[in-house]
């Protein structure tokens, strides 16, 4: 689509697929690159099953597609965080297995198990909860019992799963699906954190009657067949994002963010820009105020002060350095170098994608990928390439 609503703007910049014209900011998800990445997780994991984490809207990006994309790939397992993102999935997914890491809430056994959701059992007195509903129904309903290995956040501490161990009555009661527990320490592969925990896990588990098991995340999944167990259990990377800081990223990038210019402006020498006037000009400039801002997800903390070097967005191969700071709605940009006919009201300017990659704005920004992603704003139009068989 290249009418008189987005011009003749450079194709990397312009979203492929058809916007409508009230779209002010675009993000579009890849998803055969997010089965590219599923198939690369599930060939490194082995002979381990390859599930998909999925919580938080998977990640910001959008569960039902996210998911229906997974499961094309062969996915046949994913993990939620809480009991309405379960119900969620499970609307899309009827035939998948869903864990709910939150584990089980007090009082809310008959949705997990109207929803053919299994709790991930994170201490002992949710296990009895579950032992004593799958009693009264009469039925060994399933679930994963996680046991703490040093995260010191979710799962059963040593002493509660010594007691479950000793308890044949309450581990009859239900069906132990998965025994799993959590990598502290997993986006640096050489933390001797991840390998405590990993022995610490075998010991552990080793106290419960025999059950597939889990350990890894994305960055458990790339740290050998040692920590994949029987099924691992990638987020962050399926979605672009790195496994292991200060290593190459060998994901391919699934989630690409553009804008559009509603205004330029001529600047001169001297005049600030935006809120604060943190950025001052130095020659006469071109400003061009772009429609996407904090409360869509670009990152306040990516505003730019004047000497300081920020991200840049690009329209075609243009660069064009962020300046000033980041506000609710807009970011502003110095698209002084780019040819007028491409730096124009309409165009678009991507802020996110191959070039300018997630974990780019978000090491400039001081935090990490997966808050970026899920914090992406649902104002912003969303594309879905990709989408098929
Ligand atoms: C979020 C989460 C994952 C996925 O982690 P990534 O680092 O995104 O791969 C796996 N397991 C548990 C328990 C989690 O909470």
């Amino acid at each position: 689509m290249t009418g008189s609503d987005t011009g003749p703007v450079s194709v990397s910049a312009r979203p492929r697929a058809p916007v409508p014209s009230s779209a002010r900011a675009v993000l579009t998800v890849d998803l055969s690159a997010l089965r590219a990445n599923w198939a690369r997780l599930n060939q490194a994991s082995g002979r381990a099953e390859c599930a998909g984490v999925v919580k938080a809207d998977a990640y910001g990006l959008g569960l039902a597609p996210i998911a229906k994309a997974l499961t094309s790939e062969g996915c046949k397992t994913f993990f939620v965080a809480s009991l309405d993102e379960g119900r969620a999935a499970r609307e899309v997914q009827p035939g998948a297995t869903i864990y709910v890491l939150d584990g089980l809430l007090p009082g809310a056994e008959s949705h997990y198990a109207g929803f053919d959701l299994r709790p991930v059992l994170s201490s002992l007195p949710e296990a009895r909860d579950w032992a004593a509903y799958c009693r009264a129904r009469g039925r060994r309903m399933a679930a994963a019992v996680h046991i703490d290995t040093g995260m010191n956040r979710l799962g059963m501490p040593e002493d509660e799963l010594d007691q479950l161990a000793a308890s044949p009555d309450l581990l009859a009661a239900f069906e132990t699906t998965l025994v799993m527990s959590h990598l502290a320490c997993a986006d640096h592969a050489d933390d001797p954190m991840n390998e405590r925990q990993r022995q610490r896990f075998e010991v552990l588990r080793a106290k419960l009657p025999p059950a597939p098991a889990s350990l890894a995340n994305s960055g458990g999944t790339f740290l050998g067949h040692a920590y994949h167990f029987d099924l691992v259990r990638p987020g962050i990377a399926l979605y672009g994002g790195r496994a292991h800081e200060g290593a190459p990223n060998p994901m391919q990038t699934v989630v690409r963010l553009a804008a559009k210019i509603l205004q330029i402006r001529e600047v001169a020498p001297g005049m600030t820009v935006g809120y604060g006037a943190t950025y001052k000009v130095q020659k006469p400039s071109r400003i061009a105020t772009i429609a996407v801002g904090y409360a869509d997800g670009f990152l306040r903390a990516l505003s730019v002060a004047t000497g300081e070097a920020g991200p840049v967005g690009y329209i075609g191969d243009y660069p064009v350095p962020i300046v000033g700071r980041v506000s609710m709605d807009f970011i502003t940009a110095d698209v002084t170098g780019v040819p007028p006919e491409l730096a124009r009201r309409g165009a678009w300017v991507e802020v996110m994608g191959h070039r300018v990659t997630v974990d780019d704005l978000t090491d400039r920004a001081g935090t990490i990928g997966y808050e970026l992603l899920s914090r992406l704003g649902q104002r912003v139009y969303r594309v879905y390439e990709g989408v098929g068989p």
